[in-house]
């Protein structure tokens, strides 16, 4: 005889099949909050916002030491002070609950205010594989009347690549003449190998014309850019989270494990620097992520002081 209480198998399988799924949703969360592709302000969001969804079943303990500079210690010092249990899931949090864990993430963790939007020179980096080219190509294609930068490069031209279009292919003495003449707005040696540089001649003349102009460049270029022209707008460019950015980044199945993890912590460092910014884009969508730069890079400029 089948005993009443238990269930048929079936339902427990697929019972567990689902506890498997939500935890593995969990985890990916916990990750986009490590690797800081989203703010731990995010994931509560999520949570309140359903608390039955993966956010939501997330426990506060597993909340709190997935931000980094948060161990065990310090989490459970944290409860103790906002006064939480450490059995509580986000989504069960009471509303006392929940505003003293907002406060004390913006306290110790605020989120960016934008402060840009000033200069019609804007600037997209982010982290490698997010899709920055493609973006800045799409942008390139439908938006003519915005001027998208030809950069000097010393590496060799790649199949279908052309000259004065993609890049200026220039070799190593005419890349040193460029930077000695002052010609370049800011330059890098990137991926440890060769330089790129932004002409600055062109630049300054579409924007003398009012033309926007956009610079699709690596972190340090993206640095300079800030440092020699505090105006321009600087636009970060985000994967839709951190295990899609490891499929982007590893995906192709071309590099070798050494390759990979070197490729993925620098990935790590690069999304740390995400706050210098004034925006952040998400792209999930190029076509969307795109209109959305254009959209900033259009934006009429704001008074300084609110910046
Ligand atoms: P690729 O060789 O694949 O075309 O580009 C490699 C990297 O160089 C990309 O991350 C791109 O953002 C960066 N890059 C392209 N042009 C410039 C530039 O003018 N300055 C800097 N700093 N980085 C650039």
């Amino acid at each position: 005889m089948p005993d009443r209480q238990t269930p048929p198998e079936v339902d427990r399988v697929a019972a567990s099949r689902r506890a498997v799924a939500a935890r593995r949703e969990r985890a990916a969360l916990k990750r986009d909050v490590t690797m800081r592709v989203i703010t731990p302000q995010e994931l509560l969001r999520r949570a309140l916002a359903d608390p039955a969804a993966p956010a939501g079943a997330m426990r506060v303990t597993e909340f709190l030491t997935s931000i980094p500079a948060i161990g065990e210690g310090k989490r459970d010092r944290i409860l103790a002070e906002l006064g939480i249990s450490p059995v509580k899931r986000l989504g069960g949090l009471g509303a006392r609950q929940r505003r003293a864990l907002e406060r004390f993430l913006d306290d110790r963790f605020p989120e960016q205010e934008p402060r840009g939007g000033r200069s019609s020179l804007v600037v997209l980096a982010g982290p490698t594989a997010v899709g920055k080219g493609t973006v800045a190509t799409y942008i390139k294609e439908h938006h003519p009347e915005i001027l998208l930068s030809v950069s000097a490069t010393t590496r060799a031209p790649r199949p279908g690549e052309v000259d004065g279009e993609h890049y200026y292919f220039v070799d190593d003495a005419e890349f040193d003449r460029m930077i000695a003449g002052g010609e370049l707005l800011e330059y890098a040696t990137v991926h440890n190998k060769f330089r790129y540089g932004t002409p600055r001649g062109p630049i300054m003349k579409a924007l003398e014309q009012g033309r926007t102009v956009l610079l699709e460049i690596d972190l340090q270029g993206a640095r300079q850019v800030r440092a020699a022209e505090p105006s321009a707008t600087l636009v970060f460019l985000l994967p839709p989270s951190w295990d899609e950015l490891v499929q982007r980044l590893v995906g192709r199945g071309t590099e070798g494990p050494e390759e990979r993890a070197r490729r993925l912590r620098t990935a790590k460092v690069e999304l740390a620097a995400q706050n210098e910014f004034d925006y952040r884009v998400v792209n999930d969508n190029v076509a969307s992520a795109a209109q959305e730069v254009v959209e900033l890079a259009q934006a009429p400029a704001r008074p300084l002081s609110r910046a």
